[in-house]
């Protein structure tokens, strides 16, 4: 007996219709189930009629910025935001991430890069936070409040240990500067990434062979850090 796989909802919001239209094809090919908005008002609609799961988030769109519209996004939707964006568009990512997309991705982007970020946050939807992370030599088991290195039990403080847990929750996605602070220190230190930086530094000096070159904590310029699989 062949099992019935239900196929993931995607909601697409694009407005460049030879991009939109390559990617539902690409992701219908893939096995989802694709709905399309090429604008704000079309998001607005599509979102009131389907249910998405996912959604892949263009900013610029013609009839305004989908960025406005991520307080609206997130009361109506429990969907899964990947942001499509320019390169240029740093300060908006940040913007983006802050208001509860969960990852984004710079254009031009790979076929390929776009449905392992799309398995990623799939994962992440269905799957409880780990209690235990681990890759290569590096291990954090959260419960436990233990990190080891090749087997051997690293110290950290409390505040390395929250900063190193706030990246394992990002499971591979960069968390920003502003998210990572409100989880280590519970509050906004304003645009002040300072102690993040020190924080940080000493993590590396910890859990990495070779800091200045790290294999796990990977510094995302001017939008937060990441903690990545080997
Ligand atoms: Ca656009």
């Amino acid at each position: 007996m062949t099992e019935r796989v239900q196929a993931v909802r995607v909601l697409l919001v694009e407005d460049d219709q030879s991009l939109r239209q390559f990617l539902a094809t690409t992701l219908a090919a893939n096995g989802y189930a694709v709905a399309e908005a090429d604008s704000c008002a079309a998001l607005q609609d599509s979102l009131q009629h389907h249910s998405p799961e996912l959604m892949l988030l263009d900013i610029g769109l013609p009839d305004g910025d989908s960025l406005a519209m991520m307080d609206f996004i997130r009361a109506s939707s429990d969907c899964s935001i990947l942001i499509l964006s320019a390169r240029d568009q740093d300060r908006q990512k940040v913007e983006a991430l802050d208001a509860g997309a969960d990852d984004y991705l710079s254009k031009p982007f790979s076929m390929e890069e776009l449905l392992a970020r799309l398995r990623a946050l799939m994962r992440r939807r269905t799957a409880p936070a780990a209690s235990v992370w681990s890759s290569g030599e590096l291990l954090v088991d959260v419960k436990r409040r233990a990190v080891e290195v090749e087997g051997c039990e690293v110290h950290l403080t409390p505040i390395e240990f929250r900063l190193l847990v706030a990246l394992v929750n990002g499971d591979g996605s960069v968390v920003t500067h502003a998210r990572l602070m409100e989880q280590v220190w519970g509050r906004h230190l304003s645009e002040n990434t300072h102690y993040l930086r020190i924080y940080m530094r000493q993590l590396r000096g910890k859990i990495e062979a070779n800091p200045a070159q790290p294999r796990y904590l990977r510094t995302v310029p001017g939008v937060g850090y990441a903690l990545i699989r080997e």
